[in-house]
């Protein structure tokens, strides 16, 4: 998420609280008494994966002056055409992916919001505000080449109408279609990696990224922070982004991925070496579920309403970045860190 000044915020990703089901970053804006009707400016899906988009529909409907940003292939005609199909139980726990998206395209035919959508792809601006300091966010990715193969991908899917089991139908490859992003504040600059992943092939992935020239076309500052594509792995790297986007020994922060057991230690060891410091967001290690008496569990599940922390075991890393040009971090006490050693 970031803060713009101005009472702007934009939301990069969604995903729910464990315990309260609501969407973490609503949580957080509430708490901090943030009018989300009025100072959300933009919401961006990343890409098309649970751990990115679980949440995004209730952000929409609240946000009511945000835009919704997503990449061009999540809007094709074959990526509608499977989420218009769906119809399974909106209380499952599968096919989070699709119910989501189910969920936003209707809203959005309902309210007659299609304005509010934005299609994203690389070199896309999303905000270039000039006035007192320079605050810029612009994508990456996805390339075109991306774009085209995730959309012909989809269209492969046999989905019939009224499926009830069509789990896991977005492709894993949706991560070569994910926006990762470049940000300036001032003198700073930040890399958000999403789940932008490598595979060799020149035209997507990062590759893509550094052979379309990018970089200097838009004149983008080498960036101190690094949010860590994803989630760490070695799939998420590459050698460039380290010798062309960012300082020397910039600071990292990377989110675990429970489900592929990520990041893996080799990966932690690699951040590291690469890296002025390394925040984790959760103990990479830790289990997954806070095991409970179910009687705790039904008491907490009556009283959640009034919780307000974010989430027991859900790191949560502030970063502000003050006009003197150092950051100015925060964490919670899930967070893990790790300095960087030169090996
Ligand atoms: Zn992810």
């Amino acid at each position: 998420m970031l803060c713009l000044g101005y009472r702007r915020w934009f939301i990069i990703d969604s995903c729910l609280c464990p315990e309260t089901k609501k969407p973490v970053a609503l949580s957080y804006l509430q708490g901090l008494g943030v009018d989300v009707s009025r100072d959300v400016i933009g919401i961006l899906i990343t890409h098309w994966h649970s751990d990115h988009i679980a949440g995004a529909y209730e952000l929409l409907k609240v946000c009511l002056k945000a835009k919704l940003h997503c990449s061009s292939a999540l809007m094709s005609r074959e990526a509608m055409s499977i989420a218009s199909l769906y119809k399974k139980d909106i209380f499952s726990n599968t096919d989070i992916e699709i119910r989501e998206f189910s969920q936003i395209i209707k809203f959005l035919f309902e309210t007659k919001g299609r304005d509010r959508l934005v299609l994203v792809k690389n070199r896309h601006a999303f905000f270039d505000y000039r006035q007192d300091v320079s605050t810029r966010l612009v994508a990456l990715s996805p390339s075109d080449v991306a774009t085209t193969q995730a959309i012909a991908k989809l269209a492969t899917l046999k989905v019939k109408e009224g499926d009830q089991r069509i789990r896991n139908i977005v492709p894993e490859n949706e991560n070569l279609n994910a926006v990762a992003l470049h940000f300036t504040f001032g003198d700073l600059s930040i890399i958000l990696g999403a789940d932008l992943e490598e595979t060799g092939n020149p035209q997507t992935g990062w590759s893509a990224v550094f052979n379309s020239n990018i970089i200097s076309e838009l004149s983008l500052p080498v960036a101190s922070l690094f949010k860590v594509s994803h989630h760490g792995s070695q799939t998420g790297y590459h050698d460039k982004i380290w010798q062309e986007l960012l300082t020397d020994k910039p600071l990292s922060i990377t989110t675990p991925y429970s489900r592929s057991h990520l990041p893996k230690p080799e990966n932690i060891t690699r951040l590291k070496a690469l890296s002025s410091k390394l925040l984790v967001t959760r103990d990479p290690k830790a289990s997954k579920k806070i095991k409970r008496d179910p009687m705790v569990e039904r008491e907490l599940k009556a009283i959640v309403k009034e919780k307000r922390t974010i989430n027991d075991k859900m790191g949560h890393i502030q970063i502000r970045i003050p006009l003197d040009g150092k950051f100015d971090i925060s964490a919670n006490e899930h967070v893990v860190s790790y300095s960087g050693k030169s090996s």
